[in-house]
């Protein structure tokens, strides 16, 4: 008994749930029990009918009756455990009962044939044989309980030697005898060749711990395979299962989940300047930042790269998804601190919600990023849920930037040159280098949208370094006085070589440095403060003059305008478009117009369209103009860099 209590415990300390053992455990004990049953009924009926005519009443049937009661409720009761299902604990219990209960019933049967002996001396050697083969048939059937089976032949060999002892008589001293032996025979053939029901137990839980290693090292594969290694979230693997099983959940209820997948804006460049263990700090934090917003809502997993997908698990309706779309934007857009530096993304969101918008993991993931690609293109960070026109866009898009590739380097893409003008003195400043793009399939495709494609798809350095040469060069045939003014790319910046390829390609064009102006916007700062200022100051030492450009959209910080290094301001053209007609828009124009007289910066307006545009800015003192009142944006041979008349001809 002690060596099964301690194998029960050890399944305890084993972690192995006790109830996974019951079933062998109850088998074998509802089998015991009702082994129990019969052979006693009818050896105790056998006894009890030799007995009736012999002895008192009292001494025939209460014995047999109690053992019968006993055995009975015993059996019941191993039922009922077997139907419920009993703890470690409880089984230990039973077990002791169990064994106590028999060796006691083993105990008192014996020494009731030993008192029916004395009433009916003739009957004694019946009585002994009918009590051994008892205790043998049941021995039998408790075989898997070594403890009570020993019990059990202990008690009935004592009766049978008491019986042979008191009576003298040769044939109860043969019957003893033969029990004796037959019984240690039958011990030591049992204990062979049955298993104890110690063994049973142990190897049953010694096969149910292997089977819960086996799981537990299944379910950790498992979750390895789905886990991001360097972000601990979910990877692509496990978020599509997480899905699917979702999408399994509700396809009857048809409830609805939105799926949204996010991108970086600006995360490219952290990588290229800090390097990738900076790059993997930022994308830490940001599955933080996600994962705190998402929280018990969804979801959230890196699908790879800075590309990052949430569920959203009941959204009550599609403007709670777009809310939730910028309640992420506006995590992310905090700066983020690494190593005493700072790094600044925004990110764009695209939602599909099932089943309206698919009914399968990758559908609802392609039409996201359709959703998302969609507002990328019009460079919002903004959410957006698939309405099944973002496909078009999409395919739009792949046409785009498959057809870019092609068109590198020949004359499809070319430069148009807007003239920007001083309202001083009414003279060229400087012409804007304009990029444009004519596709033989799909025709002429603007600017803001091929440039943000090719800035995705890594060909902007390629096409940036073909155009800066073609306007340089172009630039040489100009008067001396009138500049080049370039736009650069914020991902531009990530390229380590960005200002010598520039100084390189004014050298081989021939142009002083102080004929270009390189434009950037506030973007550019956004990834890496530090290094683009290094950048800019370069250029600016050799002589490379600098113009922030579209001043007003995006993050303008007015906080940081005199630490930039800048000379240039450009105002966006949405501040001129109203300035006329909205006061407010006055007061704002002329009060920057003022900041860049303080700051040493010369302003350029953007977007002039009409006189009075063009009276107010010359009026508040901003120093340069550009729109099409001017001059639209013209191919080189249509200029004539004569600009006087026509400011002339625009103030008259
Ligand atoms: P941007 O640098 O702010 O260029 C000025 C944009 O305003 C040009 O649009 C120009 O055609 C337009 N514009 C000028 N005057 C007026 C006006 O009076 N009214 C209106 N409505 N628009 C006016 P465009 O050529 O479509 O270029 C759009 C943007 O694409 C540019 O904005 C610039 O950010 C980008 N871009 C163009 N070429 C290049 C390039 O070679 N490299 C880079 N990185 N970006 C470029
Ligand atoms: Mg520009
Ligand atoms: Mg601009």
């Amino acid at each position: 008994m002690s060596s099964l209590q301690t194998k029960l415990q050890a399944s305890d300390h084993g972690n192995v749930a006790a109830s996974d053992v019951n079933g062998t455990q109850h088998g074998v004990l509802a089998h015991t029990a009702w082994a129990f049953l019969p052979v006693l009924v009818v050896n105790l009926i056998l006894i009890t009918s030799a007995g009736i005519d012999r002895a008192p009443w009292w001494v025939v049937f209460p014995v047999p009756f109690a053992a019968i009661c006993i055995c009975g409720h015993q059996y019941w009761n191993l039922r009922r455990h077997n139907r419920t299902g009993l703890t470690a604990e409880e089984q230990r219990q039973v077990l002791q009962t169990q064994t106590w209960r028999s060796a006691g019933t083993a105990a008192v049967v014996s020494a009731w044939g030993f008192a029916m002996c004395v009433y009916a001396p003739d009957m004694a050697h019946f009585f002994a044989a009918v009590a051994g083969f008892t205790a043998i048939g049941s021995a039998t059937y408790v075989a898997y309980l070594q403890l009570p089976m020993r019990l059990i032949f202990i008690a009935v060999a004592t009766s049978l030697l008491a019986l042979a002892l008191a009576t003298q008589d040769y044939l109860s001293f043969i019957i003893a005898f033969c029990f004796a032996t037959n019984a240690l025979l039958l011990e030591l053939y049992l204990s062979t060749h049955y298993r104890t029901f110690g063994n049973v137990v142990s190897q049953h839980v010694e096969a149910q711990s292997k089977y819960q290693d086996s799981k537990r090292a299944q379910a950790e594969i498992l979750s390895i395979a789905n886990t991001d290694d360097l972000t601990g979230v979910m990877n692509r693997r496990g978020f599509l299962s997480e899905v699917n099983a979702l999408i399994a959940e509700r396809s009857t209820s048809g409830e609805v989940f939105a799926l949204g997948v996010i991108d970086l804006d600006g995360f490219k460049p952290v990588n290229d300047c800090f390097g990738h263990a900076a790059g993997d700090r930022v994308l830490i934090e940001v599955a933080r930042r996600l994962s705190a917003h998402v929280g018990e809502r969804g979801a959230l997993a890196r699908l790879g790269g800075d590309e990052f997908a949430l569920l959203i698990l009941h959204p009550e309706n599609k403007d709670a998804v777009l809310a939730e779309g910028r309640a992420a934007i506006r995590a992310l857009s905090a700066p983020i601190e690494f190593n005493g530096q700072v790094a600044q993304v925004s990110a764009s969101c695209g939602f599909a919600l099932y089943p309206e918008a698919g009914t399968t993991a990758a559908t609802l993931l392609e039409h996201a990023d359709e959703a998302l690609y969609a507002v990328k293109d019009e460079r919002r960070s903004a959410p957006a849920i698939y309405d099944g026109r973002n496909a078009t866009a999409v395919v739009r898009r792949a046409t785009i930037q498959q057809r870019l590739r092609r068109a590198m380097g020949t004359a499809e893409i070319y430069l148009e040159y807007q003239p920007i003008v001083c309202t001083e003195t009414g003279r060229l400043l400087c012409y804007e280098a304009l990029a444009r793009w004519k596709d033989p399939e799909i025709g002429q495709v603007s600017p803001g949208e091929f440039i943000p494609i090719a800035e995705n798809c890594g060909v902007m350095g390629e096409l940036s370094r073909h155009l800066l040469r073609e306007a340089l060069v172009t630039a040489t045939t100009w008067p001396s006085h009138v500049g080049v003014s370039f736009n650069v790319s914020p991902t531009s910046f990530a390229d380590n070589t960005l200002a010598l390829t520039i100084i390189g390609c004014l050298d081989a064009a021939g142009l002083s440095p102080s004929r270009l102006t390189i434009e950037i916007t506030e973007s550019a700062f956004a990834s890496d403060h530090e290094r683009v200022c290094e950048v800019l100051d370069l250029l600016r030492h050799v002589g490379i003059r600098v113009a922030m450009d579209d001043f007003g959209v995006g993050y303008s910080s007015f906080a940081n305008l005199d630490r930039l290094p800048v000379d240039i301001l450009k105002l966006d053209r949405s501040f001129i478009a109203d300035v006329s007609a909205d006061t407010r828009r006055q007061h704002i124009v002329a009060g920057i117009v003022e900041m860049c007289h303080k700051l040493k910066l010369t302003c350029v307006a953007e977007g002039i369209e009409d006189v009075a545009q063009l009276d107010f800015i010359t009026k508040i003192g901003c120093n340069a103009v550009q729109g099409y009142l001017l001059g639209r944006p013209a191919r080189p041979a249509a200029l004539t860099h004569e600009i006087e008349p026509t400011m002339a001809r625009a103030r008259a």
